[in-house]
């Protein structure tokens, strides 16, 4: 197995990089993951997409707990693991970001928009189930006090945060731009993901087996260790920095 400055010797040498980046990228930023015990994620029940759809108390329920996470997903800030692709990208180095976060945080790092595949969508906005209009999340989160599940202004239909639920098909087109990023890259850095959630993990996957190098930076072991090129079982924030340094020297 090789050692993190291998990795940083293969990043200096690397124009094709991918990021596939999970929930632990942006657990420094104050944002808790999805398996975090305790965490808010894990205390809230499962809204299926089609109970959404079927039941109001359901549409209810999915709306009191997003409007409890929008705050804190709103008022974080990017931090050093954002910031180190976005240093890819002024590099030339970087391909894309395939992300299943929800947060928006690459985006406000600076990376190119153009560069992220947001999966699993992204809290920012609310979208209409029929017609596409989308409504700012603090816009749509306003109207809870009065609505408390809002639907479309201009035709009545249902208002989703645009976020990918569970039993929601993900988008094609993103699908495919995340095959196309996973074929074409010389090195996938996969970095706090458990990668266990599917179809996402199946991009790591598609790289390594397109003969690209597969870096995996995350604190526990995941299912896609074994075909790792190098594996960095350590804290995020701490394997960036040492990155960095290793590859000054
Ligand atoms: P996950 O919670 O399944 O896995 C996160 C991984 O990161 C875990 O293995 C954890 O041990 C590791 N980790 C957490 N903090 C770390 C740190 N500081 N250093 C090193 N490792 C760290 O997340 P996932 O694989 O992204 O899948 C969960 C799903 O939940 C995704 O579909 C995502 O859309 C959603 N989600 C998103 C956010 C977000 O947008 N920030 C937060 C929670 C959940």
């Amino acid at each position: 197995m090789a050692s993190l400055t291998d990795v940083a010797k293969w990043i200096q040498a690397s124009r094709k990089i991918i990021g596939f980046t999970g929930a632990g990228i942006s657990t420094h930023s104050g944002i808790p993951d999805f398996r975090s015990p305790g965490g808010v994620w894990s205390k809230n029940t499962t809204i299926l997409f089609q109970e959404f759809v079927d039941n109001y108390e359901d549409r209810v329920e999915y709306w009191r707990q997003k409007a409890a996470i929008w705050p804190a997903v709103r008022d974080a800030e990017p931090n050093n693991a954002h910031q180190f692709f976005v240093d890819l990208d002024r590099a030339g180095k970087l391909l894309g970001i395939i992300t299943q976060n929800i947060d928006g945080l690459h985006e406000r790092s600076g990376v190119d928009g153009q560069k992220i595949v947001r999966l699993h969508g992204w809290m920012q906005e609310a979208v209409c189930l029929s017609c596409g209009t989308a409504v700012t999340m603090d816009a749509a989160c306003e109207r809870l006090k009065d609505e408390p599940a809002p639907v479309c202004e201009q035709c009545a239909g249902l208002l989703k945060p645009a976020t990918i639920s569970f039993g929601q098909s993900l988008r094609e087109g993103d699908l495919s731009r995340a095959a196309t990023l996973s074929t074409k890259c010389d090195l996938c850095l996969a970095v706090g993901s458990s990668l266990v959630v599917q179809p996402a993990a199946g991009f790591p996957e598609m790289a390594s087996q397109n003969n690209a190098r597969l870096v995996i930076i995350n604190n526990t072991a995941t299912p896609l260790d074994r075909m790792a090129d190098a594996v960095i079982r350590e804290d995020i924030g701490t394997a960036v920095e040492q990155l960095k340094k290793a590859m000054r020297r």
